[in-house]
């Protein structure tokens, strides 16, 4: 499985703001996009003119794709899913993107980031409905539950995770159960209870062209 293994904080840098790739770090003063504000690279000063509606498109498919640590064939297919059912296509992408088994963990506080829960599902740590998933883009679907495995309930990574989540930020379309370890997707999210800060009708634009 192909994945980025560059310099993550860059990713935020060029997007011009904070993307959260990197659990508790970007909470903290330490995060770059605190100190630098500018993109990185040797032009990342200079001075900036107006952004093409190209431009502006592009970087809005981007941010959404970093957010979700995706790379680019990857999004396209799910871009591609997305269009093939019925309804808004951008609000069934990001529902798409939601529903995935590595965002869902992440949601749910067992992994401090998308990609830490990434790596926890491949190495075998859940159960989704009583069975070992370990494909970190598997789709969940309304009444599915992740369960940590029995095994991996002392792992200190997970517990570290779940302690720094609070129960208040907890998405309303799933549930958690932290004593047991296992949480449910209760409905797909509309788009009012996805909290992303993204215009995802501008993917739509520029995957249109
Ligand atoms: Fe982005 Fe987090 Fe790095 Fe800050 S610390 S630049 S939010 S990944």
């Amino acid at each position: 499985m192909a994945r980025y293994v560059g310099p993550v904080c860059k990713l935020c840098r060029r997007e011009e703001q904070k993307l959260f790739l990197k659990g508790s770090k970007c909470m903290s003063p330490k995060c770059p996009v605190e100190k630098r504000t500018y993109p990185p690279g040797q032009h990342g000063t200079a001075r900036r003119f107006k952004k093409s509606e190209y431009q502006i498109q592009l970087r809005e498919k981007q941010k959404v794709k970093r957010i979700y640590g995706l790379l680019e064939r990857q999004f396209h297919k799910t871009f591609a899913n997305a269009e093939r059912q019925k309804g808004i296509t951008s609000e069934i992408l990001l529902q798409l993107l939601e529903r995935r088994l590595d965002n869902v963990i992440y949601r749910l506080g067992f992994a401090p980031s998308r990609k830490a829960a990434r790596q926890l599902v491949l190495h075998r740590h859940f159960y989704v409905n009583d069975r070992v998933v370990n494909i970190p883009s598997y789709t969940l679907n309304a009444g599915d539950v992740v369960r940590v495995k029995e095994k991996s309930k002392k792992l200190e990574a997970i517990h570290a995770s779940l302690k720094r989540m609070r129960d208040g930020k907890l998405m309303p379309w799933l549930d958690l159960d932290k004593a047991g370890m296992k949480g449910s997707l209760l409905n797909i999210p509309s788009r009012a209870d996805i909290p992303l800060e993204a215009n995802e009708s501008l993917i739509v634009e520029l995957y249109s062209k």
